[in-house]
């Protein structure tokens, strides 16, 4: 039995009041974290509310009122059964060590267990300074609050593991980043918000005790299965190689770059965490930079795996004490086999072949690079793809939306032939098809249009592009246009670490 995981399991739908909490990370050594409670935010209202994730925590999303939400995760009181505490944490930040974080701004208020036994991190951002604020002002704008809960649900919504939000609540406080912008809080709602800078922490403190208390922690709580293992801990860092290899294989499929892949923004369970300038792109650019600050495009998209795989051998120099050196580098090696595993797996799906063949692989390199060429948009084209009958047909509706070009239209023949050795029939190949390639996706234009819509007091734009992108794959007839060609202001879009 896990020394810390208390797993009661509530049997009615709860309120807010009395929300199942059990909080198993306050148990471990108070040196993990400050005990600190939100300070209060100015003049709070509710912008959104997410009646899945309110279902989640066993809450009926009926029953939840507006300024019940406003009140507590505007910081005016805690829940009852929070615990609130700012995680301690380091990590390398474009590639240089920084001894000096964790949660400057957000707070871990309690996990609650609900009626399922799952455990959920409650974590608002955006609640206030801790003793890791450094010279923040421990607070979240609304601009990025916006994009980080509309990012969670355009995740879940495709498949992808992310964290989640539970609401949004708005406040007349002001702060200034690179202009004056209005203060917001997000409860984030997640299994994890373990990230690999915890592990570094205690490892460049010279603490081996801690770190393995630490692992010990991860073990019961998130990998019981490696309890059995020889080395519990090797297990324990294979699985998180093999999640991170295939959130990463996810990104490079669905065209998502991060924008600040930092050590401290890994979540040990694989989950997409820690929005910040990340974008979807529309047309398909490898060398795609998200972060305008991000000036060397150390986090371009085409860097991704390559910096997934440096952040595990951070996190696998930090378990040194735990884990033979010579069985972190095997692990570390089987990293880019994992990944290329998990991309052609999901590439090849979207492309609609359920069968292997040797030269999969090229087909699929040289579409990427024909999009790129043509500056493709590549959410349009896979969706077009799913239509697909003969060749002819199908450059004639590309035509609609993309250049025409001979290398694109032999492609297209390449294409014609390979699909021919498939058994499913059109309609189930075109229904396999869809189930993959979304028709719709986050993509930053949209997010504007939402954040300036909220900037006038209109939330409702918020709450439309909330369920648009929970089911991405279903056609929406009254929202055709997030399909349609991106308007031309969409490339002008610049995103920052400033948030
Ligand atoms: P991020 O870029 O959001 O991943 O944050 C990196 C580090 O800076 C984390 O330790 C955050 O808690 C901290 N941080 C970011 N913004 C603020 C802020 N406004 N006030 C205090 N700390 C912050
Ligand atoms: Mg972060």
């Amino acid at each position: 039995m896990s020394t810390y995981l208390n797993k009661a399991m509530p049997e009615t739908a709860r309120t807010l009041e009395n929300l199942n909490f059990d909080n198993s990370y306050i148990r471990l050594p108070e040196y993990f974290y400050q005990r600190v409670e939100p300070s209060p935010l100015e003049a709070t209202h509710l912008i959104s509310v997410n009646p899945e994730v309110a279902r989640l925590l066993d809450l009926d999303p009926e029953e939840l009122d507006a300024d019940s939400l406003a009140h507590f995760f505007g910081g005016h009181a805690m829940l009852p059964g929070a615990e609130s505490i700012a995680m301690k944490y380091t990590g390398h930040q474009f590639g240089v060590y920084n001894p000096d974080l964790g949660d400057g701004r957000g707070l871990l208020l309690g996990e609650v267990v609900n009626q399922s036994g799952e455990r959920w991190d409650l974590h608002l951002k955006g609640a206030g300074r801790t003793a890791y604020s450094r010279s923040g002002d421990g607070r979240a704008v609304l601009r990025s609050s916006i994009r980080e809960y509309l990012a969670g649900e355009a995740m879940q919504g495709l498949g992808i593991p992310t964290t989640r939000g539970l609401c949004l609540v708005g406040s007349q406080e002001q702060v200034f980043r690179e202009q004056i912008e209005s203060c917001a809080a997000l409860l984030r709602v997640s299994h994890c918000h373990i990230r690999f800078g915890h592990f570094e922490h205690f490892f460049y403190r010279g603490r081996p005790d801690d770190l393995k208390r630490l692992a010990d922690y991860c073990i019961d709580r998130y990998f019981e299965s490696s309890k059995a293992a020889e080395n519990p801990y090797l297990a324990m860092y294979q699985e998180i190689v093999s999640r991170s290899a295939r959130l990463v294989a996810l990104w490079q499929s669905y065209g998502f770059v991060h924008g600040v892949l930092n050590t401290d923004n890994m979540s040990i369970l694989g989950e997409t965490f820690d929005y910040g300038p990340y974008t979807f792109m529309d047309t398909y650019q490898p060398a795609h930079i998200s972060n305008h600050t991000d000036q060397q495009g150390r986090y371009a998209f085409d860097q991704q795996p390559g910096i997934v795989h440096w952040n595990l051998s951070c996190l696998a120099q930090a378990l040194l004490p735990l884990i033979p050196r010579e069985a972190l580098e095997a692990e570390l090696e089987g990293f880019p086999g994992q990944y290329q595993t998990h991309y052609l797996q999901r590439m090849r799906a979207r492309l609609g072949l359920l069968t292997e063949a040797s030269d999969d692989q090229q087909l699929i390199d040289d579409l990427c690079r024909l999009m790129t060429q043509h500056k493709v948009d590549m959410t349009r084209f896979f969706r077009a793809l799913c239509d697909f009958t003969d060749a002819n047909s199908m450059l004639e509706s590309l035509r609609l939306f993309v250049p025409e070009s001979q290398e694109l239209n032999k492609w297209i023949l390449r294409y014609e032939q390979r699909i021919s050795l498939e058994a499913a029939s059109i309609p189930i190949r075109r229904m396999q098809m869809r189930s993959v390639n979304p028709k719709y996706i986050l993509r930053n234009y949209m997010a504007e249009e939402a954040i300036r819509e909220a900037g006038n007091g209109n939330y409702a734009p918020v709450d439309e592009l909330l369920l648009l992108l929970r089911s991405p794959f279903d056609d929406h007839p009254a929202y055709q246009r997030f399909a349609d060609e991106v308007p031309d202001w969409a490339g002008w879009i610049e995103l920052s670490c400033s948030s």
